[in-house]
């Protein structure tokens, strides 16, 4: 079961809620820190980052010494991403979508590609059994979205059990078999904030998505947003409430309307800033909350089914 926890607005606690549904998940729980531009869940669920593996895109890269400037690369390019202009065969990466259509349709085999590296996937468990991995986009880099699409990859690779592989008396391989991903296992994605390109890829795939907001007017605009995603997407969707007692009940009314359940609330209470703002989750902040936290799985979990 895949579960994404988004938000829409940064701030709202996202990230408090999703690592807190991983601490109550049991054992066959993965986490996946899909807000690759500024990723903090680590820092409460605090992992060995032992596996790390960079990860890009794969450009276009034209051999000079091959090619005969015919042009049918450029023709092919929806994007205007590579030109000929003279004796030149021009790249632009910053427009490349890294179809691989300019290579498959040069004559002279005149194209290859090479990995641009756009940041790192990371991964390791946590002392309490959280199987977590994370993207970390390098500065500047433009695109967020090839990192998350990697990153599920990544990670949907790692979840399936090692292929069988049988081999003859002289260690030639005879046959492989791939295992199906296993799905006894939980996955909760920590969304980026807002509701751009990043976010829909994070959704995508995805079984449930758990909206975080806070009763105020900025955090009904962002739901607004980004629960657009989700129905487009047509993914079952459910609210928490986040601070709940502030603002006013805009929230609460537009949830009854649109006919999106309230599946948890939680109280404005300083302790919990506190208890954030030092590395803690709220669960250890506030240990009465895990069978809040439990509860709101088997509620994910029921729905899912249905
Ligand atoms: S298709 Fe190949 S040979 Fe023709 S211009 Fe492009 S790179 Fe050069
Ligand atoms: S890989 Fe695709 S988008 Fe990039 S230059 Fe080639 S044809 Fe254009």
């Amino acid at each position: 079961m895949r579960i994404v926890v988004a938000s829409g607005k940064g701030g709202t606690g996202k990230t408090t809620i999703a690592t807190s549904l991983a601490l109550t998940a049991g054992e066959s729980v993965r986490f996946m820190d899909c807000d690759v531009e500024a990723p903090n869940a680590a820092l409460f669920l605090k992992p060995q980052l032992d596996t790390r593996k960079e990860v890009g895109i794969q450009l276009p890269v034209v051999n000079e010494a091959l090619c005969t400037y015919c042009g049918k690369c450029a023709e092919v390019c929806e994007f205007h991403a590579i030109a000929v202009i003279g004796k030149k065969t021009l790249v632009f990466p910053e427009l490349c979508h890294c179809c691989g259509s300019c290579m498959l349709v040069c004559p002279e085999k005149a194209i290859s590609e090479r990995l641009d590296v756009m940041g790192v996937l990371e991964s390791g468990m946590t002392a309490t059994g959280v199987d977590f991995a994370q993207g970390v986009m390098n500065v500047g880099e433009p695109m967020a979205v090839p990192i998350v699409r990697e990153l599920k990859k990544w990670n949907d690779m790692s979840l399936r059990a090692p292929a069988k592989q049988s081999h003859d008396e002289d260690g030639r391989l005879l046959r492989r078999e791939e295992h199906p991903p296993r799905n006894d296992i939980i996955e909760i994605r920590d969304a980026p904030p807002g509701a751009s390109c990043p976010v829909v890829e994070t959704m995508r795939g995805a079984d449930f998505v758990l909206l975080v907001t806070e009763p105020t007017p900025f955090g009904l605009h962002d739901l607004k947003q980004v629960i657009g995603i989700a129905s487009e997407l047509g993914i079952p969707a459910g609210v928490v409430i986040n601070r709940d007692g502030i603002g006013d009940n805009a929230v609460e009314a537009y949830c009854v309307e649109a006919g999106l359940p309230i599946l948890l609330r939680i109280p404005m209470e300083r302790r919990f800033a506190e208890a954030i703002a030092s590395g803690k989750t709220l669960v250890e902040a506030a240990p009465e909350y895990r069978a809040a936290f439990q509860t709101l799985l088997q509620d994910i979990t029921t729905r899912v089914a249905a």
